[in-house]
């Protein structure tokens, strides 16, 4: 089961590439599911807050 997989060994993270290095997002190539990091450089699941706090910031930084 690859859920529990991720629970014992942990999430096999990698970066997803987007073109602006501030905002960083992973996915776990296991799961599939989506992380980010937060302000404090710590990994969290990539739900709808993040994902609209990301969106808003790529809007503010295409805008510039
Ligand atoms: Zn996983």
């Amino acid at each position: 089961m690859k859920e529990l997989n991720c629970k014992l060994f942990g999430h096999s993270l990698v970066k997803t590439n987007l073109p602006f290095a501030k905002i960083k997002e992973y996915k776990c190539t296991c799961c599939k599911k989506q992380f980010t990091k937060d302000g404090y450089g710590e990994i969290v699941v990539l739900d709808s807050y993040w994902r609209q706090n990301n969106e808003n910031l790529r809007a503010s930084l295409s805008s510039k």
